[in-house]
């Protein structure tokens, strides 16, 4: 079994992606999985998009996206999948140390298959944005690297999620601390992970398109969660239907490398093992 369970529902407009929480829209993404032989696709809006949300956040970047409606976008999702395709209601959650309750509180109204917890920025600096910004203008890589693990563990201890998404995001420019630092982080993290409980982590093709030309997270990281039986999930981080499944012949190819021979499904926050592609 193929799932794709992290894209963003949007529109192909002019050289950038619309917001376009609507069937119509999925089932756009729909085709494409049906062509490359995805068989469940899983629609991963980002938190901050919502004003349900807004109470959350405090940075421009965050309060200016977040007027869509979160009702109409699990509407769209489970209208698609009611136009026959297994098509699953999730979220890309960024994780808010300290607003764990809130966080909770407003996504337990919701009817979600499954939520991804995301770190993508440190105390408001971000670390996916750009080389010569956010966290990296502050601080060495080994600082910035030791900083994103300790959040992403976070999250993982937080309970409220049931996969971390690209789970070595910091290194998306391909700068990395020693091996011996990269080595406690993947190690320290599987702990994490494990001690988690029902927790999976996404192998993400999206590193891919990204300067540091990988797929996420490290072999490494992927080992130690296997040795672990922390379950994995396959995603693309699409944001236009084209890259949905894309390059997933060498996610599946890292992940059986790593000693894994199952993939996650989930429904309604229930995860079970199938056969992996
Ligand atoms: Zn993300
Ligand atoms: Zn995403």
């Amino acid at each position: 079994m193929i799932v794709d369970y992290h894209m963003h529902l949007r529109r192909p407009a002019d050289g950038y992606e619309e917001i376009d929480h609507t069937p119509e829209a999925a089932e756009r993404f729909v085709e494409i999985a049906r062509e490359r032989g995805v068989d469940e696709i899983g629609f991963t809006e980002h938190v901050y998009y919502f004003r349900q949300t807004r109470e959350l956040w405090t940075k421009p970047y965050n309060l200016d996206r977040c007027v869509h409606d979160l009702d109409r976008y699990c509407d769209a999702v489970l209208e698609a999948r009611r136009r026959a395709f297994p098509v699953k209601l999730g979220l890309e959650v960024d994780f808010v140390p300290g607003r764990e309750r809130e966080l909770h509180d407003v996504l337990e109204q919701y009817p979600w298959d499954f939520l991804l917890g995301s770190v993508h920025e440190i105390e408001g600096h971000p670390i996916d944005h750009d080389p010569g910004e956010g966290l990296w203008k502050h601080f060495p890589t080994e600082e910035v690297w030791r900083r994103y693990f300790i959040a992403l563990r976070g999250a993982a201890r937080s309970g409220l999620f049931d996969v971390l998404s690209h789970p070595d995001l910091v290194k998306i420019f391909g700068r990395r601390p020693s091996a011996d630092a990269v080595l406690l982080h993947h190690e320290e993290t599987a702990d994490a992970v494990e001690a988690a409980g029902a927790l999976a982590i996404e192998v993400s093709t999206a590193g891919l398109r990204k300067p540091v030309g990988e797929v996420y997270p490290d072999r490494g990281l992927l080992e130690a969660c296997r040795r672990r039986d922390v379950p994995i999930t396959t995603a693309s981080d699409a944001h236009v239907p084209d890259d949905v499944g894309r390059h997933f012949d060498e996610a599946i190819h890292l992940a059986r490398a790593a000693g894994y021979s199952t993939v996650t499904v989930f429904d309604q926050r229930q995860a079970r093992q199938e056969p992996l592609g």
